[in-house]
Parts: structure tokens; sequence; C-alpha cells
């Protein structure tokens, strides 16, 4: 194939301004993102190559090369990694694959970036960081194992980039940076030195650089000779100390180290929320280094999310994103294990199912779980710091880690009607306040709060002085699912089933004052129910309004209207499920109703206001309502009427 010139995808050229312009004060971190690219391009030629030795070409000295050339001004970062093949040049540098990003980009347009930069370090702009440095990129790489499949890439970073075939011998990609006129110290033997350090002095693998020093002239004993001069010789040197950070002991770590290579691992522009770093002795022996992050990842709801726990074997790299370390409900953790009980060859499949991993899992699980109660505990604000970034996260463990349940209930919060907007209850304030003649835990689901505080179900809380959970993020509806009990208390949906409110005299005077208006209103109720009989599966009198003139209430385990709501949103089919209509027999809608009723059980308007009735009761819980038109007509008529 020949040379093609081609336009960046307006995705990618956005990220690239980004990055040019306002992205970094800290221009020396291109060096790190490209060495991490370099390293991860070795990983995976590693892994690959334990089954398939002949990608190796019988190289296997890894390494990372840097070379600087003052006569030409560019920086070269030199990997005998995996290397890439056209296709995947265009797939990975010309175009912004993952899905998740686009939906991101369009997220970022209103902010600014510059007050924000961690926003936009929550992707990799790894290899675009060279355009902060070079006003011309040039990558040569050749996939391993096909000596045919070389190609050329070059971008000047302003809209478009050529790519064509071409040669190139050794397996690997070279990355040359040309820099830019007031960037030329980036060739200069101690800053290079200086930012590898820093950077990447963890890294596994050899970052070598050519250095030429002036030396003496030396006899064939090996002597000076005096007055012989000098010559020059260049050595190839090591830069960083190689040193797997999480096999060293805490006490010689310091804070900015863990802070770099939590950098390093995760991409992330900010600093962690909370560094975990321990070994594990006894049935199964790991090293973990594991961090929480500060922010949420963009795609943490989307289906190409990838967990982010590399897996080592005794310091052998062994995958990145390894699934089965943490449970989904964890999947913003980032970090190391390296098991000492596993064997070398592990394939990912296997990885899966393997007794060690799980027992490795569970223990993990255990100390990040003790990390949020400590936190939570010592540092309640800044549990929350945590808690409104991955709080929704978290709670699907609720769910899903049954053995887990009683840390996990501890550890989730709430709004709810007693808590200012954006303020949270755990469960166990929760149950500490509750006045003494509340027996159970009530909680109210919807998709917003302000849609909530408005609901009719929550009039009888409000009059009781009883504090009602609002549950406002979709995964609550399996939340509650699982957490039916907390400290020997039911948790009990306002919109749900009856109601167990009342003192045995509350009751009894209710159930007297229920006779009383089925006397009195029994044939309307009646005749409601007949006009609403498709609608809903039953009409009765209400122990919870009283303000409204109605509302709907779910089964004890039928489909609530949030749930429908959930269902539909996420195209899966809904089970035809009614729920009972409850009316305010105090209501004076329900005289009204009544005294057309006895005056005139055929009056079309009877049948129009049981329609209204519940549109209305619909609208309130936030449900679209069946015929839009017919409900303006009819409230237009009422106006018109009342006018
Ligand atoms: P990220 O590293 O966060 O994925 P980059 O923009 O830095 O983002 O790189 C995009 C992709 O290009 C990488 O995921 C990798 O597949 C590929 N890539 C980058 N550098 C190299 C390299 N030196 N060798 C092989 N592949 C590379």
């Amino acid at each position: 194939m020949t040379k093609s010139t081609k336009k960046f995808e307006t995705e990618v050229q956005q990220l690239l301004d980004l990055v040019i312009h306002s992205l970094y004060s800290n221009k020396d971190i291109f060096l790190r993102e490209l060495v991490s690219n370099a390293s991860d391009a070795i990983d995976k030629i590693k892994f690959e190559s334990h089954s398939n030795m002949d990608l190796l070409e019988g190289n296997a000295d890894w390494k990372i090369k840097i070379i600087p050339d003052k006569n030409a001004g560019t920086l070269t970062i030199r990997d005998n990694g995996i290397g890439m093949n056209r296709a995947e040049v265009e797939e990975n540098i010309g175009t912004i694959a993952r899905s998740g990003t686009r939906a991101f980009m369009d997220d970022l347009k209103g902010k600014n970036l510059a007050d924000n930069p961690e926003l936009i370090g929550q992707f990799g702009v790894g290899f675009y960081a060279s355009f902060m440095v070079a006003d011309k990129v040039t990558l040569m790489t050749r996939k391993s194992g096909d000596k045919n499949a070389a190609c050329c890439w070059e971008s000047t970073g302003d809209g478009s980039y050529t790519i064509e075939d071409c040669e190139k011998e050794t397996r690997g990609t070279d990355i040359t940076l040309h820099l830019k006129e007031e960037m030329k110290e980036y060739l200069d033997e101690w800053k290079i030195r200086g930012i590898i350090k820093k950077y990447s002095d963890y890294v596994q693998y050899h970052i070598v650089m050519d250095i030429t020093r002036e030396e003496p002239v030396k006899g064939v004993d090996g002597k000076v000779i005096e007055g012989g001069g000098t010559i020059e010789k260049t050595t190839e040197e090591t830069l960083n100390s190689m040193k797997a950070i999480w096999t060293r002991p805490k006490s010689e770590i310091s804070e900015e180290e863990y802070e770099e290579f939590y950098k390093h691992i995760s991409h992330d522009y900010d600093k962690p929320f909370r560094t975990i770093h321990y070994s594990a002795e006894g049935t199964s022996e790991f090293k973990a280094l594991v961090y929480i992050p500060s922010h949420k990842p963009f795609d943490l709801f989307m289906r190409d999310h990838k967990k982010g726990i590399h897996l080592y074997v005794k310091r052998v790299f062994i995958t990145d994103n390894c699934e089965a370390l943490v449970p989904d409900y964890l999947r913003f953790m980032k970090g190391v294990v390296d098991s000492s009980d596993l064997p070398l060859n592990v394939s990912r499949e296997i990885l899966q199912e393997d007794v060690q991993i799980k027992r490795i899992e569970k223990n993990l699980v255990g100390k990040i779980l003790s990390t949020l109660a400590e936190t939570k505990g010592k540092t309640p604000e800044d549990y929350l710091n945590f808690y409104r970034e991955f709080g929704p996260v978290l709670k699907e463990g609720i769910h899903f880690d049954f053995a887990n349940k009683e840390k996990l209930q501890d550890l989730v919060l709430f709004e709810s009607s007693r808590t200012d907007e954006g303020q949270f209850v755990s469960l166990k304030e929760y149950v500490a306040r509750m006045p003494e003649n509340q027996k159970d835990i009530y909680y109210i689901t919807g998709p917003s709060r302000s849609g909530l505080e408005n609901s009719p179900h929550l009039e009888i809380f409000r009059k009781k002085g009883f504090e009602v959970l609002y549950m406002t993020d979709p995964v609550d509806e399996w939340v509650v699912q699982a957490l039916t009990e907390y400290d020997g208390k039911k948790l009990h949906a306002v919109d749900r089933g009856d109601l167990e409110l009342d003192s045995e005299e509350e009751k009894k005077e209710k159930e007297a004052k229920q006779e009383e208006a089925k006397k009195h209103y029994q044939g309307v109720l009646d005749y409601i129910k007949e006009q609403l009989k498709d609608k809903v599966k039953e009409v009765r009198f209400s122990n919870r309004l009283t303000d409204s003139a109605c509302c709907l209430v779910a089964d004890q385990y039928g489909l609530n209207a949030n749930m429908e709501k959930i269902l539909k949103a996420m195209n899966q089919e809904v089970p035809e499920s009614k729920r009972v209509l409850e009316l305010n027999p105090d209501h004076p809608l329900m005289q009204v109703l009544n005294g057309l009723f006895e005056k005139d059980k055929d009056n079309p308007k009877l049948a129009d206001y049981c329609g209204l009735l519940y549109d209305q009761a619909l609208l309130t819980e936030g449900s679209p309502i069946p015929d839009p038109l017919r409900f303006t007509r009819l409230i237009s008529e009422l106006m018109v009427k009342a006018a």
C-alpha cells in the first residue's frame, strides 16, 4: 500500500488541541507516557510469547531505548515490544476506539479544562502528549512475528496524518519527536535522567541511553597514558532501578513514589484517594499495592469499562485488567497483585476459575472494605468524597456479594427526608434517630430527589415525623431486593403494600373512619373501580394520604413506577403489572364525585373525571399518562367552566 494522508477523527483532533494547549503545565510527563506505552508493549509480547515462542524472533532482551540526537533535534523512544501493524496504528492512534469516549468528549465541551485537568487525565492521552513538545511526530513500527508488516505514521498534530508501508528490520516501535525549538532541553542527558528517575524508575525493563564521555587514553596495561590526551567512549547505561515498588517495604516508600506509581498504572492525572499496600501470608501468599482513585472514570458504567488490577506472578507480568481479582462493584480499583503461588503459565481463561485467585480476591475485598470502614469511622467528611464518586457502584455489592453484605450495608449512605440535598444518612444513624413508635425503616425509590420530595406517598410520614430514605440511583431498586432488613428492622417501601404505621388505637380509629367512608361512598367507589378496571388492580381508601386526592401503590412484590421506568430505559420487557389506586376519603374531590354520581350516574363527565383521577396519580409519581391530548382537553374544559 502506498502513502496516504488521512484526517484525524474530530474527537482526536479536539483531544490533541486540548493536550497541546491547555492540559499539562508540566510537559515532562510526555516521556512518562511514552515509556509507559513502551513498557505495556513489552508486557504484551512477553505474555503472548508464552504460547508462541516464534513471536520473539530470538530477541528477548527487553529494552526501552532513549535516543537524543542533538544534530537533528530529535528524541526517539524505541522499544522491542509487540509493535503494531498498519490497521492497528490507524485504530489506536488515528481514532478514539472506545465507544464511551465520544460521549465523554461531548460532556467536556462546556467545561473549562484548564481548571479541571483531572477530567481529561481520566483517559489515556498518552501518545498525544508527545505533541506538547514536538511539532512533528514520526512513528515507525513493526508487529512481532511479521517481518513485512512495518509501517510509518507521521503527523504535525494539526488535523491530519500520513501513513505508509515501510521497512523495519527489528520488531517494535520507534517514536521520534521532532522537538519544538523551545523544547530542546529534552535532549539533555541530565534532563532525561531526571525525568526517568522521577516517573519511570519502577518500570520493569531496562530504560537505556547511550552515554558518551571523554576518557583519558589508556595503554594496553589499562593505565592512563600521561599526556596521551582523551578519547570519546560510548556506553549504554540503564537509567532506572527497575525495582518493583510493591516488593519494597512500606517504610521505605515515600508518598510521592506511591503517587507516581499510581499515575503510571492508572493513567490518572490526579492523586489516589487511598493507597493500600500489604503482603498476605498463609493459605495464599501475595503482595498487593492497590489504590482507590479520587474520581470516577467517565466510563465506569459503560460496558467496555476495564477493571484495573494487574496480575503478576513472582514479579513477572501476567495480565493487566485482571477481571477475576476484584468483583464488579469494586471495578474502580487500580493497582497490582503479585502472587507467589500461581504458575507462570496461567491463562486468562483459567484465572476466572482458579482457587488461588478466588482466595486473593476474597482477601483483597476484605482489605478494601475495611479500609473504607476505617475511613468512614475516622474521617466521615473524607469518606463522603469517596462516596459521592463511587457510592452507586459500591451499592451493587449489596445485591451481588452476599458474603460481605453486613459490611457493605454499613458503608452505604442515602439522602433522606431529613437530610439536606447532597447530604447523607447511614442506616445506623437512621435507626438511632427513629422515634420510639416507628418500627420499620422506610424508603422511596425514584429518579430524582425533587420528584420524590413531592410524592403524595410521603404525606403520612411527614405527619408522623418518620424519616424516609430517598433512593435515587437506579441500582437502589436492586439494593432493596437484597437489603430487606437492617438491625432487626424491616426495610419498607412507602409506595408498596400495606403500611403498618399506626398504633392499635390509631388503627381502630382509622378503620372506623374507613367504614364510615365506605358507607358514604360505596356507590361511587364501585363506579370508579368499574371505570378503571383495565388500568388498576383495585381502588381503595388510603391510609397514606393527608393532602393529595389519590396515589398509586404497588403490591408488596409487584413492579413500582420507578422499576418500570428503569426496565424500559434498559430496553427490557416490562411485565404487565397493575397497581392499586388509593383515594383520600377526606379530600373534597371525593364529595364532588359523589355528588355528581348521586345526581346522575350516567353523566359522561363522571367517566372523564375518573380518567383524570388516574392520570393525576400517574403524573405525581412521574409516569407518563396514556393520552395526553385527552388530558389537556379535559383540563381546558374544566378551566373554562371554573372561570
Ligand atoms: P493508552 O496508552 O492510554 O491506551 P495511547 O494514546 O497512549 O493511549 O495509546 C493508544 C494505543 O496505541 C495503546 O493502547 C496501544 O495499543 C498502542 N500503542 C501506543 N504506543 C505503543 C507502542 N510503543 N507499542 C505498541 N503499541 C502502542
